[in-house]
């Protein structure tokens, strides 16, 4: 009878333990469940190339294996479409700057930002054979965009990304790296996903500098790096009133 008994605690113990086994499981399931709710994203975008700087951008990206969108500027591909193949083949990125990136006349009428964006959309294309659709506006979109316009570039298949965080490297592109590296890094109101604005023109030397440090500090706070495509929510400033 004392044997019978032992026997019964023993496989009492060992379903109990199955039981706690299954449970806990289960609780981790659910807990890696909740973590990639809080998943945070960036999307690095880099407005003006091609450029001489652009493969200085380029090696830091390779370095540490994170990839950027670069909206491009149609005019200035001609002379350079070895590095804009480059952007393409290693995994980032391509969207329309305009083709000439003179806000003036860019900005006259909706036909001729229209106009500009096509004729860069057929420059990208005949280097890379990559017919893009995504935009940015030269300077962004905040009070030149109306639903109207918008209507307009839906038709041609647009679609629009303005940012929310600015490095400040375009309007102050001799902003020490340090300094740069400090607005891009800047999110007081928690955004994510992150679209980081930064430049890679001839005249941003400074941003090559602040990139891997900026690189490091997304890494490190465990964002995921990824790039604008058309499968991407647009996102565009409020509308002017
Ligand atoms: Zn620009």
């Amino acid at each position: 009878m004392r044997k019978f008994l032992i026997k019964i605690c023993i496989i009492f113990i060992f379903i109990c333990s199955l039981f706690i086994t299954n449970v806990y499981g289960f609780d981790k399931k659910i807990e890696a469940i909740d973590d990639s709710k809080d998943s945070k994203i960036i999307y690095l975008t880099f407005d003006d190339g091609p450029s001489c700087n652009t493969g200085s951008i380029l090696n830091t990206l390779k370095t540490y294996d994170v990839k950027a969108t670069f909206f491009l500027i149609g005019n200035q591909i001609q002379g350079q479409e070895a590095i804009v193949k480059r952007i393409v083949n290693e995994g980032h990125s391509v969207g329309l700057h305009s083709y000439t990136h003179k806000t003036k006349s860019i900005y006259s009428n909706n036909e001729r930002f229209i106009d500009e964006m096509l004729k860069c959309q057929d420059e990208i294309y005949r280097v890379t054979g990559v017919k893009t659709n995504i935009i940015r506006f030269p300077c962004g979109s905040a009070k030149r965009l109306n639903s109207g316009f918008k209507e307009k570039l839906e038709y041609q298949g647009f679609k629009i990304y303005d940012w929310n965080i600015d490095s400040g490297d375009g309007i102050k592109p001799k902003t020490a790296p340090d300094r740069l590296f400090k607005r891009s890094i800047e999110n007081k109101m928690g955004k994510n996903p992150v679209i980081l604005l930064m430049h890679c023109d001839y005249c941003q030397k400074n941003t090559c500098k602040a990139l891997p440090k900026v690189i490091k500090f997304y890494k490190d706070k465990g964002y995921e790096f990824k790039v604008i495509d058309k499968s991407t929510p647009e996102y565009y400033f409020p509308f002017k009133k």
